[in-house]
């Protein structure tokens, strides 16, 4: 690879550095790491993505879920219930791998179970699930946007994998949808909304922004008459090299393109 394509220095592993080993236990243990300085941080955080997909349109009423592994069994995840525009610092629920409740007055997010699937599955530390309209114009469709177009959604989003539909807050949800995650940081779920996961919530929340900002354009693409032009496969393996480069996900058994075509076309190719 070239290398001036390299990253130096590296990125931050995670936000909340946590440590496989022991941890709290038992009540008094837990409420004191649940009410520590360092873990009121990390709710805070939620909190302050909770408001951010709110105010971008990424959630409806009570839709969307958030969450951040802090040990290595426990997580901190949304409240059921709860508009993520405004949740406050005490809404804030501790789960464990399992999903079991350990802290916080009020229930959790079923949708927990989807979050540690991922995080279990694909190395996640942070996920968040969110309604966005421009990929909800796509999935609804049963459609993933093609890749190859855009360098920037190609570094962050690679090739967006489409989980087949299961009903929410059942095991078969979080079986497919960390299946998906293996390939990408953004997944689309059939008929529903999206998950992405990150190092910390405000990465997974760049993922979504990310996503729906490249799905808004191509919509408005597809509507102006021309075609959309498609990258060669010299500046997709940079592309791909540069995902790499960044320690992001990159399926060995991934074809440089997911389509050649788009819109009920076949996409020209920019330039040779
Ligand atoms: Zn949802």
């Amino acid at each position: 690879m070239d290398r001036k394509l390299y990253i130096n220095p590296p990125l931050v592993n995670r936000a909340y550095d946590w440590k496989k080993g022991p941890q709290p236990k038992t009540r008094r243990e837990l409420d004191k790491f649940f009410n520590s300085p360092a873990i009121n941080k990390v709710k805070d955080q939620i909190c302050e993505m909770g408001r951010r997909i709110y105010n971008k349109g990424y959630t409806d009423g009570n839709g969307g879920n958030l969450s951040v592994r802090v040990g290595e069994d426990l997580v901190l995840c949304s409240p059921t219930l709860c508009c993520k525009g405004f949740m406050k610092r005490e809404d804030i629920c501790l789960v464990d791998m399992n999903a079991g409740q350990l802290c916080g007055y009020r229930p959790r997010t079923s949708e927990v179970k989807v979050h540690i699937a991922m995080m279990k599955a694909a190395g996640m530390d942070a996920c968040m699930h969110c309604h966005p309209p421009h990929c909800n114009a796509f999935l609804f469709a049963g459609m993933v946007p093609p890749n190859g177009v855009n360098p920037e959604a190609d570094i962050f989003l690679s090739q967006i994998p489409l989980a087949p539909y299961a009903t929410p807050g059942t095991d078969a949800v979080a079986k497919t949808v960390s299946e998906a995650a293996k390939k990408s940081n953004v997944v689309f779920m059939a008929n529903h909304g999206i998950v992405c996961g990150g190092r910390d919530i405000e990465e997974a929340e760049w993922f979504a922004e990310n996503a729906d900002a490249y799905c808004q354009v191509l919509l408005l693409a597809s509507g102006h008459g021309g075609k959309v032009n498609q990258l060669t496969p010299k500046f997709v393996k940079d592309i791909v090299a540069i995902r790499k480069a960044m320690g992001l996900t990159v399926d060995p058994k991934q074809s440089l393109y997911n389509t050649h075509r788009f819109n009920g076309y076949k996409m020209p190719v920019s330039s040779k």
